[in-house]
């Protein structure tokens, strides 16, 4: 008999927990964040106490209560004692929070799946984030003290001796890997950022494809529909799938992005800003090319530069000496960067450990280079960075590129407001908004469904599963904590 659970991602855009269970083996899909049940509690400046370790999650209902899954620092802090280890794996589809934030809580001793550049995600999220749950490649004991090393007493274990490495199992496209007694082979499929993946799992009751998030209108459509065919071909009892965009009708494509933003930066003599989310390195190159398309540089974050020092290694992603891109120096702390009159080493303690490095690259920039020269430049600058504008002054006529998702809540629009008011300030102008999403509208996803053709399918990351009945007879819908068999 094979069973799965859905704690989280049903009726609802992400937070995907799933656990599967076939005869003697079990395994999560995903472990992630969700963004509505953390919404109903908390706010960006108001989280879950770390302090109270598992204590806040169990009682909003961000985590569920399961038993050998949990990280043992925090079990014993809480007083719930030793658990023996009672999954054998977590596949991870790909490295949005909505479906990985929450490895942070489990043991490090649960293998973790994932593609290399997952991890290579993962990993720059937890070396060069600020939040309080960022343990996702390695743990780091919490609640642990030792004997002092002179005199008597204790003290508490922290940096490196603190640091437990997670088991990490790569996974290529294509490959078939066993993760307890179950089969499983990994696709991987076109989404909003690098590594994303679907998989086939073999149980002892048939097929069950797992989709992940998906799409198939940007540069790596065809492995999407590479494994549409390949799980069509081996045959899916049991599809569950993703159903975002389901309400929406086919949306502009990363090409149309890079298009029509090339002739933005073309028309506009001065300063060109540029919002796209952190981590999709596909929009990234999007922006590279029009930076190169239209003679201007591509003036990227510390943070991509840690990202990219990463991905360019396993993919096809820039390097940091590609010729069309610049790393910018944000001011921070004393705000020295950029000074004549203060020594190195004093304007390098502005910056955490990890950036340092890139202060020296030849392309590494400031707020006096963009300003000097704003008609060289397409300025990436998210929403923290918009304090930096006020360094460079941009020149009246430039221009702001949005490319991002549309607000899709209260919160989100009072943050556009006050974009809005940036722009004003700077007299920017209307953000230009282009963008394409990482999810597959409707009609695709049912041309999808149709060519898979699976017994029995059941929505999930979606608000609307309704819509699934229309498309396939067998559709079930889950609850949450609602178990199917197969
Ligand atoms: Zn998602
Ligand atoms: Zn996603």
């Amino acid at each position: 008999m094979t069973k799965l659970t859905f704690y989280g991602g049903v009726g609802e855009i992400g937070g995907n927990k799933i656990l599967l269970e076939d005869q003697d083996t079990r395994f999560l899909l995903d472990f992630g964040m969700s963004f509505s049940q953390n919404g109903m509690y908390f706010s960006e400046f108001h989280q879950p106490r770390k302090c109270n370790g598992l204590g806040d999650f169990y009682t909003t209902g961000l985590l569920p209560r399961l038993e050998g899954v949990y990280r043992l620092d925090y079990l014993e802090y809480d007083g719930y004692g030793i658990e023996e280890r009672a999954v054998d794996g977590l596949l991870l589809s790909h490295a949005h929070a909505d479906h990985a934030q929450y490895i942070h809580f489990l043991r490090c001793d649960i293998p973790l799946y994932m593609t290399p550049e997952s991890l290579a995600i993962l990993k720059t999220l937890e070396d060069t984030g600020s939040g309080s749950f960022n343990d996702l490649t390695s743990r780091k004991r919490t609640f642990c003290t030792r004997p002092k090393k002179r005199g008597d007493g204790f003290t508490r274990v922290k940096g490196s001796a603190a640091s437990d490495p997670r088991e990490i199992n790569l996974v290529e496209s294509g490959e078939r890997f066993k993760v307890g007694d179950i089969e499983v082979t990994a696709f991987t499929v076109d989404h909003s950022l690098p590594g994303a993946a679907s998989y086939l799992i073999h149980t002892s009751e048939g097929n069950v494809l797992y989709t992940g998030d998906l799409r198939f209108h940007g540069y790596r459509g065809d492995d999407t529909r590479r494994m549409v065919g390949a799980v069509a071909d081996m045959g899916v009892d049991l599809m569950i799938s993703e159903g975002t965009r389901i309400d929406s009708d086919e949306g502009d494509t990363e090409e149309y992005v890079r298009r029509e933003s090339r002739k933005v930066v073309e028309d506009t003599d001065g300063l060109v800003a540029v919002n796209f989310p952190q981590r999709d390195a596909d929009r990234l190159k999007t922006f590279q090319q029009v930076a190169r398309d239209s003679g201007r540089k591509l003036v990227l974050g510390f943070k991509h530069a840690y990202m990219l020092e990463q991905l360019s290694q396993i993919g096809d992603y820039p390097g940091l000496d590609d010729p069309d891109l610049c790393f910018f120096a944000d001011r921070k702390s004393w705000g020295l960067i950029g000074r004549e009159d203060y020594p190195e080493n004093i304007i390098e303690q502005d910056y955490r450990t990890w950036e340092r490095e890139y202060l020296y690259m030849d392309n590494t920039v400031n707020y006096r280079d963009v300003k000097e020269n704003q008609g060289d430049y397409l300025f990436y600058c998210n929403f923290y960075q918009l304090n930096e504008l006020i360094d460079i002054n941009p020149v009246p006529g430039s221009r702001f590129i949005r490319s991002l998702c549309e607000p899709f809540n209260e919160e989100m629009e009072i943050d556009e407001k006050r974009v809005t008011n940036w722009m004003e300030l700077y007299g920017f102008g209307e953000p230009v908004q282009l963008h394409a999403s990482g999810h597959a509208p409707g009609n695709q996803l049912a041309e999808m469904i149709e060519t898979i053709n699976p017994e029995t399918l059941i929505p999930v990351h979606t608000e609307n599963p309704q819509w699934f009945k229309n498309k396939h007879p067998n559709t079930k819908i889950v609850q949450r904590e609602q178990t199917i068999t197969l």
